[in-house]
């Protein structure tokens, strides 16, 4: 058996993480590895996702386990769409609107909110649609979303007792983001879904022909309630 050692230094940040992956030939000629993550600065659960993601991540490449998932970057059924980053909708949004790999664009955030119409969410959708070859949009909220009914008072708080400081508050004050509006949720997710599927809709730089629906998907039974009808206009 043959051995190599490699070691890697990833700052991220202030924190330094170490990596040491150890390789070996067998004798059949198979390469294989071991990953292993070590850190200084961060908690042990996060090292042992890490090195747990590596791991399965080279046994599914050796596998060739992403030969099922073969396909091209144009949607196959031509639409984009957007999402809350919720943990419930991952595999459940996919299989209840019957989406595969390669039939979707399909771009999340929290609250699946377009609150800027300039900002990346907006830029990613006109991107689906000029260079992606997406004919139509779908905007998708759910029920119990974590950006409904959210205060930015909670989430400054949370971020005071990380560290954060009132001079770096301050900063972001001056620079003109005021952070009531900036990490404010919404009250009523319909109403939400519509303000989005509107400020899509009326983008000066979306063309007319683009039909805008609007969602509202159950996180438990996948079940989608129409709040918008983009065909209607
Ligand atoms: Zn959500």
């Amino acid at each position: 058996m043959l051995g190599a050692y490699t070691l890697c230094i990833i700052t991220i940040g202030a924190g330094k993480v170490l990596i040491s992956i150890d390789i070996f030939s067998s004798s059949m000629g198979a390469n294989s590895s071991t990953i292993k993550v070590f850190t200084k600065r961060q908690g042990v659960e996060q090292l042992k996702l890490l090195e747990e993601i590596l791991n399965h991540n080279q046994q599914f490449v050796e596998e060739k386990k992403y030969e099922e998932f073969e396909t091209t970057k144009f949607p196959n059924k031509k639409m984009v769409i957007l999402t809350c980053m919720d943990t419930r909708l991952v595999e459940l949004l996919p299989k209840a609107l019957n989406v595969r790999n390669g039939d979707v664009k399909i771009i999340k955030n929290a609250g699946a909110l377009v609150t800027h119409p300039f900002g990346s969410i907006m830029r990613s959708i006109l991107i689906a649609v000029y260079q992606l070859q997406a004919k139509e949009v779908f905007v998708i909220g759910h029920h119990d979303c974590g950006m409904s009914g959210m205060k930015a008072d909670a989430v400054v708080s949370s971020m005071k007792e990380r560290g954060i400081t009132d001079d770096a508050l301050d900063t972001m004050t001056y620079s003109g983001i005021a952070a009531d509006d900036w990490l404010r949720g919404f009250e009523n997710v319909e109403e939400s879904v519509s303000h989005s599927v509107h400020m899509v809709k009326k983008h000066p730089l979306m063309p007319i022909d683009v039909p805008v629906h609007g969602l509202v998907i159950h996180p438990g039974t996948g079940k989608l309630d129409l709040v918008v009808d983009g065909y209607e206009g």
